[in-house]
């Protein structure tokens, strides 16, 4: 199950950070790195130092220009957010996380990934719309952000303790937790690069029958993410609302296609 969890960085600007990360990392039995767009050299003689021992994370972290191939294969993304932004999304604690880690990497081929921002900044709004859920860790009121390493580690601790308790026998370990739904459920859920095709597919039909328009977009396409992120389709699902957008494409098309008679009038 831990070899199934990705450790995401976006955009990190000490090498020591991502050493830190990988050392938290490996001791917790974690082993997928991903660098997205890193804003300093990577792996660097510091970030060695600072792994101490889990260089062999480090060789084989995957480097990335953007988020989304660090995400392709992804059933559930999880965001870790320091605040609060401006639109609720879905939220949870690390032991929620912890909760609903072992069903939903029931089915063995899910990919989990972590999502880590940047140590000034965080993640942007665009990058935190594209998890289901954001997980953030308790702090103190008056300070309540982390150094980027230590919030990996803690994360990184309640895989741990999610793992741990899969090992303890199958019927007392999870309670209620045999899919995201309490159920087994009947067909895969949809991965990371399909959820995105559909997201452009439904922005761009919207666009055309004129519900949408981008240069006055009120939050439209933030609010349906957040409506489908909610619901954790499944590939039949995504099919269907993809079938759907395609006929709405072909309807539109046919009556906005000029008739003979237009033609002869040009
Ligand atoms: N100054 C930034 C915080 C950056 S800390 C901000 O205000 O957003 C770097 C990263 O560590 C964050 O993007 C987040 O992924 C993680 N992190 C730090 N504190 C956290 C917390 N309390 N809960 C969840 N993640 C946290």
């Amino acid at each position: 199950m831990l070899e199934r969890i990705r450790i995401v960085l976006i955009g990190t600007s000490h090498p020591g950070n991502i050493g830190a990360a990988a050392r938290a990392m490996k001791t917790m039995g974690l082993e997928q790195l991903s660098l997205v767009a890193p804003r300093c050299d990577g792996i660097t003689p510091e970030a060695i130092a600072r792994a101490s021992g889990a260089d062999d994370i480090l060789e084989r972290a995957t480097l990335h220009d953007t988020l989304e191939p660090a995400l392709t294969d992804c059933r559930w993304v999880v965001g870790a957010s320091a605040r609060s932004r401006h639109l609720p999304w879905p939220l949870c604690s690390p032991r929620e996380f912890s909760a609903r880690l072992p069903g939903e990497m029931q089915d063995n081929k899910s990919t989990v990934a972590l999502v880590f921002g940047r140590e000034d900044k965080g993640l942007t709004n665009d990058e935190l719309q594209r998890c289901h859920t954001h997980v953030h860790i308790p702090t103190s009121s008056d300070y309540s952000s982390l150094n980027l390493a230590a919030a990996v580690q803690v994360l990184a601790y309640e895989c741990r303790q999610a793992f741990l308790a899969t090992q303890t026998g199958p019927s007392d370990a999870l309670p209620g937790s045999a899919y995201p739904f309490g159920v087994e459920w009947d067909n895969p859920l949809a991965n990371h690069a399909d959820t995105e095709r559909f997201f452009e597919h439904l922005e761009r039909t919207l666009i055309d029958i004129g519900f949408h328009d981008p240069g006055n977009p009120r939050q439209l396409m933030a609010r349906l993410r957040r409506l489908y992120m909610r619901s954790r389709m499944d590939v039949m699902e995504l099919n269907m609302l993809r079938g759907i957008l395609t006929r709405v494409d072909r309807l539109q098309n046919s009556a906005t296609r000029p008739t003979d008679q237009d033609e002869g009038s040009h």
